[in-house]
């Protein structure tokens, strides 16, 4: 078969591997002039790494990437530091980078407050059922069993930080899936998630899979007779089998005839934007050496996380620049989407001070922005009832997307799990 894939992702790239592997002809088309997708990253000259546009990093439970690096021969190529994550409370910042060092956290209080948490800590690790957890929202259910403090303290900034004005209507099987599925230990990939990206499609170019870069699809008809005819740059070109890995909104404008059902099934998923600023520094941000600041909304910081990669690996992989990001996740609309690099950076300096006062400006030496309309899938209750299916109503045609991952929270190790799951049905409808 001649197969079409969109978008070269790591759910794309995965995809790929798969179905050439079993012999068909595999064309992926990538709009960006780069492979990688939202784990992309960039490079200065004088750096030996990439770093991504938005933080990344690996947890040891990432199965399904680790898996595949295995595959491919480059599991010594993957990193697993022990950096630190902190929480912010009244003025200071504590650990917080597993359920021990959470009930240390003084944001608790003491005695039953602390017991509750413990209890639900485990109860959420331990528990498979998350088909009941999505029954109910991630606040009532927390507010009920950890109690009104610990949810205020501990689990509503979470939430909020993540899902702003929905922050009430995320299912408690999200929160779940976050806590069982997350390690301390946090991992990435020798050179950065962009060197891997490039090695992984250099592999697939080597397997004679062929990836067209600034290549964008406009759309997907289904051909009179049989198959589909892809429409890249205005040329268009007839395929088998289509496989979609760009966001619901997207898949719905590119595929028209996906029949009413369907596409409004994609068009009512939710989802909230990003916005992240990579600045390098002329010197060390954390003090401390931390390297994941957790900011609750209500503490009057100007963005939901601070990470200071170069506490994560060494500022000798970036000729001596320190890599600090500042990010938020924000729904479409929000100011952010428009202030230009400058006009952020002025937000965010007075944070850089909070976190050291003895921050000056002049420490910034560049700063990048990156902003994307879809970042994080929004699980509303009973989610589960909502997922579009893999395999379209349209003969051949099938969308693998971070909206379809659920019960799990999107990340490159479900793109990569649901990309080889998609290459699966689409091997065994081949075969019927
Ligand atoms: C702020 C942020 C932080 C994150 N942190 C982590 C983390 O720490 N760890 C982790 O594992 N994951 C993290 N993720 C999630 C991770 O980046 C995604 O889950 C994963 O990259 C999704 O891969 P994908 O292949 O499904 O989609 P994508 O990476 O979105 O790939 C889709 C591709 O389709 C292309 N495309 C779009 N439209 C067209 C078109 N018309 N024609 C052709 N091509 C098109 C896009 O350019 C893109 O390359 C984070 C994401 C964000 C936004």
């Amino acid at each position: 078969m001649k197969i079409a894939i969109i978008g070269a992702g790591f759910g794309g790239m995965a995809a790929a591997y798969d179905l050439r592997k079993a012999g068909h002809k595999v064309v992926i088309f990538e709009s960006a002039d780069y492979v990688g997708g939202l784990a992309a990253g960039f490079k200065e000259p004088h750096w030996d790494w990439t770093v991504e546009k938005f933080y990344h990093h690996w947890f040891q439970s990432d199965s399904s990437m680790l898996g595949l690096i295995d595959e491919l021969g480059w599991s010594n190529k993957v990193l697993f530091p022990r950096p630190l994550t902190v929480m912010y409370h009244d003025g200071k910042f504590y650990p917080f980078d597993s359920i021990l060092k959470a009930l240390l956290f003084p944001g608790l209080g003491f005695g039953l407050d602390k017991i509750r948490f413990g209890f639900v800590g485990l109860f959420l690790r331990l528990t498979n059922d998350w088909r009941s957890l999505e029954k109910v929202t991630a606040d009532e259910w927390m507010m009920k069993w950890a109690g009104k403090r610990v949810y205020e303290q501990m689990w509503k900034p979470l939430l909020v930080g993540k899902f702003g004005p929905f922050y009430r209507d995320v299912n408690m099987a999200w929160m779940w899936a976050r806590i069982k599925a997350r390690t301390t230990r946090l991992g990435t990939f020798e050179g950065g998630f962009q060197n891997f990206a490039d090695k992984f499609a250099e592999k697939l170019r080597g397997m004679r899979v062929e990836i067209r870069l600034g290549a964008q699809v406009k759309f997907i008809k289904r051909n009179q007779t049989s198959g589909l005819s892809i429409d890249a740059n205005g040329v268009v070109e007839p395929f088998d089998q289509v496989l979609v890995t760009v966001s619901p909104n997207l898949m719905a404008k590119m595929c028209p005839d996906l029949p009413e059902e369907y596409l409004k099934g994609l068009l009512e998923l939710k989802s909230m934007g990003a916005v992240v600023m990579v600045l390098s520094l002329k010197r060390q941000l954390s003090k401390d050496g931390y390297y994941w600041f957790n900011l609750p909304k209500d503490t009057g910081f100007p963005m939901l996380a601070l990470v200071e990669h170069t506490n994560f690996v060494s500022k000798e992989h970036f000729g001596g620049d320190h890599i600090v990001y500042a990010g938020d996740y924000l729904e479409l609309g929000h100011e952010y989407f428009s202030l230009n690099d400058e006009q952020l950076l002025e937000r965010f300096l007075p944070a850089f001070e909070r976190i050291n006062p003895e921050f000056t400006r002049d420490w910034v030496k560049k700063v990048w922005v990156t902003k994307t309309n879809y970042a994080q899938p929004v699980p509303l209750l009973n989610h589960s009832k909502n997922i579009p299916a893999i395999q379209t109503p349209v003969e051949g045609l099938y969308f693998a997307s971070m909206s379809q991952v659920y019960p799990w929270d999107r990340g490159t190790n479900f793109a990569v799990e649901i990309g080889r799951r998609a290459a699966r049905i689409m091997l065994e409808k081949s075969k019927v």
